[in-house]
């Protein structure tokens, strides 16, 4: 299993490789440059949050608990008294330092569903919702945002494969094969409630359209494949009569 500082430097690394293409492409200014640089490295340690109580897991939850406490305190400036306020931000960070960690790391497997494709579309699709509807980025920079913690996040799966494959002794750990799963069969409640919350989050998510036409006018896809991608009547078609061919056809064996 690659350690921490394996995973810090190669979600880094990849990021940076990353924001610079979207930043040479004209996608991004600088400091939406630098944002998704560090996006895509946090996702790179995002997948083990799952692994109980580890230091990063801790400072994970301590620096949520601040974000979120920092948050609701700030909405209620003006409303309630000081002492109040400090009381509201005092509840909110215990309450998710303390509470949420507790039921989350209670419910987790290490290399259970955080370790599997699911969880890639799944973080990419929460990161692009609360960037859009709590933050109100446009929906371009939101998906963008979102695509970049899911870059961090694959290279993480990706590392911990590798880790698992002893080159020099050419042989393959037991570990081999429990990042980069579609899905995670040992904890299929979990994986059903992430099929489901990630349906939910695309049915929000804002129109995938900005990042067609931005990807058409950099040249990164013809005008032809992103009226087709946009147009679900149209690959539905295709898809039956591809369907229909395959049943109708003669099987010679
Ligand atoms: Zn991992």
């Amino acid at each position: 299993m690659a350690n921490f500082t394996t995973h810090l430097y190669g979600g880094a690394a990849v990021a940076s490789l990353s924001s610079l293409g979207v930043y040479s492409l004209g996608l991004a200014d600088t400091r939406q440059a630098q944002l998704y640089f560090v996006l895509g490295a946090i996702g790179g340690l995002l997948p083990d949050i799952d692994s109980d109580s580890s230091t990063p897991v801790r400072g994970f939850f301590a620096l949520l608990g601040v974000a979120l406490a920092f948050g609701v305190s700030f909405a209620l400036v003006g409303q309630i008294p000081l002492l109040a306020l400090s009381l509201v931000w005092l509840s909110v960070f215990c309450f998710v330092r303390f509470g949420v960690f507790e039921v989350f790391t209670r419910f987790t497997v290490h290399r259970g569903v955080w370790h599997s494709w699911l969880a890639v579309f799944f973080v990419a699709a929460a990161i692009t919702n609360l960037a859009y509807w709590f933050i109100e980025t446009p929906a371009l920079e939101a998906w963008l945002s979102g695509l970049f913690v899911a870059i961090g996040y694959l290279t993480h799966l990706c590392l911990d494969e590798a880790a698992s494959v002893d080159l020099l002794n050419s042989r393959v750990k037991r570990s081999f094969g429990t990042a980069l799963k579609p899905f995670s069969t040992a904890s299929l409640p979990s994986s059903g409630l992430m099929l489901v919350a990630l349906l939910v989050l695309i049915h929000f998510a804002p129109s995938f359209d900005p990042v067609l036409v931005a990807a058409n006018e950099t040249g990164l896809i013809s005008e032809e494949f992103g009226i087709w991608i946009r147009d679900p009547s149209r690959w539905l078609a295709d898809l039956r009569g591809f369907g229909g061919s395959m049943l109708s056809s003669d099987w010679a064996w």
